[in-house]
């Protein structure tokens, strides 16, 4: 049945994900070369330290540090390295010599993820990418391929396990943010420095490749807005869930139409918002990921489940690594980069969603009505208002509280983010106003 000859596979890296796709890679190969209509030989596998210890048992031969041979002999090259360089320079050496290549790597796709599209266009190479986005969920090939033929509107994602494992802990066990990131490290949900998932910036990087991939639009790192975790504090979860919301931190890849010029442009950010518990995304708990894409004629589409882990992430490897195999057999060019839509990444500030804010203010007659003025001012319109007292201290040696502060949590109807970051600004300058508690979006309406 198999006539083609054996394609050359190389392997760079053999950490937590490398190990595993080596290791499936070796015990499968029979099934995978009847699937392929070739065989996949994997013929070496770079590391740095030829003796480090390995999470699956790998043949001693196949482990190297000789980069240059490896990837100048292979039809396939995985990248599973990590990092900006030298992963970049060896995928560049990969396309341009001719090999196919496959990645996992969202930090080095998001910042130089242009270039590598590019080079391996060039030369009619393919390059895949499906395990940088949400581990092993498929959703980089359902995007390209399956929805190639509808429009999709909007992407809102839980993209980041560790995160997420975060804000369930502080939603289900009460946790401080602290507390909870101490339990996501001590069972192994965080790296040693949290920084890359708590401030978002690894969601962002998805953001950029999911915002590119969805709107046929080359959707730049530099160009997503950013908010991470590190402010959400344990009173915002306690009122999001009497309200019947869930916090979680999203990545949201939108179109829109600006507000300003009435053209199409699309928005990728990041931020911690409210979810109601009805949406699907409210019941991803855990270090889980999904992600919920709104087409326009597939309607709500939900991709669920492993966001990270070794062999989890090694599945989706393996996938692109036959799907690439097979048109390596079949013959003809990759798939170049979709950017022909070449819309504009808009500001944040002509983005368009709902807030929730909690306010500390002066409880004596008219605040109400002066909090209403403010918010009219800035022409964001109010959908709900609800007041709790919080009675000053008695003073000392007296039995009754004199004045006190009363909390306001007000839901507004949508508003831009400039119209909203405006009133906030003249809330906070309001002399009935003792503290702006608390500002979070309203997204999944
Ligand atoms: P990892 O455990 O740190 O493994 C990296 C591997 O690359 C190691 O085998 C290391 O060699 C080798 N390596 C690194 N720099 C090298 C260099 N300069 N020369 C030669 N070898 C080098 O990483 P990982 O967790 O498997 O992640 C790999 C990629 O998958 C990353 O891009 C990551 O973002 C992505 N990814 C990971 C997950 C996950 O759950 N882990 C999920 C989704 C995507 P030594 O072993 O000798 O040190």
């Amino acid at each position: 049945m198999i006539e083609y000859r054996n394609l050359r596979i190389a392997l760079l890296g053999g950490g937590s994900v490398g190990a595993q796709v080596a290791r499936l890679l070796l015990e499968h190969s029979d099934e995978l070369a009847n699937r392929v209509g070739a065989g996949l030989e994997l013929v070496g596998i770079l590391v740095r330290d030829l003796d480090a210890p390995r999470s699956a048992d790998l043949p001693r031969e196949l482990l190297t540090t000789d980069a240059d041979s490896l990837i100048l002999g292979a039809d396939i090259v995985i990248e599973l390295m990590g990092g900006i360089e030298p992963a970049r320079s060896y995928i560049l050496t990969a396309i341009n010599s001719g090999a196919d290549v496959v990645t996992a790597n969202k930090a080095l796709l998001a910042e130089h993820g242009a270039e590598l599209f590019e080079a391996a266009d060039q030369v009619g190479a393919q390059l895949n990418y499906e395990a940088a986005v949400a581990g092993a969920i498929p959703i980089v090939r359902p995007l390209r391929d399956s929805l190639a033929g509808d429009t999709v509107n909007r992407i809102l994602g839980i993209v980041n396990g560790t995160t997420n494992f975060i804000l369930d802990r502080m939603h289900v066990a009460g946790d401080t943010l602290e507390e909870a990131l101490a339990t996501a490290t001590e069972l192994g949900y965080a790296e040693a420095d949290p920084t890359a998932d708590i401030g978002g910036y690894d969601a962002a990087q998805k953001a950029a490749l999911l915002a590119s991939l969805a709107f046929h639009t080359n959707v730049p790192l530099e160009k997503v807005y950013r908010e991470g975790i590190t402010g959400v504090t344990p009173q915002q979860i306690e009122s999001a869930t009497k309200a019947g919301y869930v916090v979680k931190l999203l990545a949201i890849c939108e179109r829109l139409i600006d507000p300003e010029t009435g053209e199409e442009g699309v928005s990728a950010r990041v931020y911690p918002a409210m979810v109601h518990h009805s949406h699907p995304l409210a019941s991803v708990h855990g270090a889980n990921n999904a992600v919920f894409v709104e087409a326009e004629a597939a309607g709500p589409l939900m991709f669920y489940g492993a966001g990270a882990g070794g062999v989890q992430t090694a599945s989706a490897v393996l996938g692109d690594l036959v799907s690439v195999a097979r048109r390596h057999v079949v013959g003809g060019p990759g798939f170049a980069a979709s950017n022909h839509a070449d819309l504009p990444v808009l500001d944040i500030g002509k983005v368009t969603t709902r807030y929730a804010v909690t306010l500390e203010v002066t409880d004596e007659p008219g605040v109400l009505a002066t909090i209403a003025g403010v918010f009219s001012k800035n022409e964001v319109s109010l959908a709900l208002v609800e007041q709790s007292m919080t009675p000053a201290e008695p003073v000392s040696g007296s039995h009754a509280a004199v004045s006190g502060t009363a909390t306001l949590v007000i839901g507004t109807h949508e508003a831009t983010e400039a119209a909203l970051a405006a009133t906030v600004i003249d809330l906070a300058a309001n002399s009935v106003v003792t503290n702006v508690a608390s500002v979070l979006r309203v997204e999944g309406v």
